[in-house]
């Protein structure tokens, strides 16, 4: 009988079994999101506050033919493929355009003009104090965007979520500092009055949102009990990125 096998239950067992139907039922709450967002912060000033913002259009319109990652293993674990492979389905989504990565003994080395370029180095844990790291930088006065990651890092939370998916919610975290998410509306700096570390997202339900506390409870919770990971932007950082590349098509 239910009951009597309830009562055999260890008090600490029948807790925990009370904290994950609890933590179930939050993560299956509607509100949740909005009561586990971070509140925002103001922004740099003059920061951009309409469409398109500071987005990246070159990442976003295809006016290149294709986005080309390029995969450089610099330390620590072989990069797993399918983190890898939901990157390129992020770019080309949001891109509009063919995507597809290599790794960098099959890149010629030459930059070409229809093409746009995004380096994704796997370092180990060379960054101290990050899961990864993202910026744009010029090579021989063309722009490339360059994506890094600390493969250990996700080692660390295995036990909770499978490291593939771990790396996959990094690499579509940084490629969203990238295409120049989020804006003012839906974000903050976890360090305000600081700017430090940039702007992230104020939804937990966003790849683009910090790991803090908060992120973390929401992430932990909807992997665990829902099997669904941070792979993709919010519907506000969705909503962003459609109205961006609506107003640079009304003028062109
Ligand atoms: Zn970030
Ligand atoms: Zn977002």
């Amino acid at each position: 009988m239910r009951g009597c096998y309830v009562r055999r239950m260890s008090p600490i067992v029948v807790r925990w079994a009370l904290v994950g139907s609890l933590l179930a039922a939050l993560a299956g709450a509607s509100g949740c999101a909005t009561l586990l967002s971070e509140p925002r912060t103001p922004f740099p000033r003059g920061t951009p506050l309409e469409a398109p913002w500071a987005l990246n259009r070159e990442l976003l319109l295809p006016e290149t033919r294709r986005i080309l990652i390029v995969v450089d293993w610099i330390a620590g674990p072989r990069p797993d493929t399918a983190p890898l492979d939901a990157l390129v389905r992020v770019a080309a989504r949001y891109g509009e355009r063919a995507a597809r990565w290599i790794p960098r003994e099959d890149w010629s080395g030459r930059l070409e003009a229809s093409t746009s370029y995004v380096f994704v180095g796997y370092v180990g844990q060379r960054i101290p104090g990050f899961f990864g790291l993202s910026y744009t930088e010029q090579i021989k006065g063309k722009k490339v965007h360059v994506i890094l990651v600390n493969q250990e890092r996700h080692r660390q939370w295995r036990g909770v979520i499978p490291e593939g998916r771990s790396e996959t919610t990094t690499l579509v975290h940084e490629y969203g500092h990238l295409l120049g998410l989020p804006t003012a509306e839906h974000g903050y700096f976890a360090e305000y009055p600081s700017f430090f570390g940039g702007a992230h997202c104020v939804s937990p339900t966003c790849a683009l949102s910090k790991p803090r506390p908060r992120a973390i409870l929401y992430g932990v919770v909807s992997a665990v009990f829902r099997r669904r990971y941070l792979d993709d932007y919010c519907e506000a950082c969705r909503r962003a990125i459609a109205e961006a590349k609506a107003y640079w098509r009304r003028r062109p």
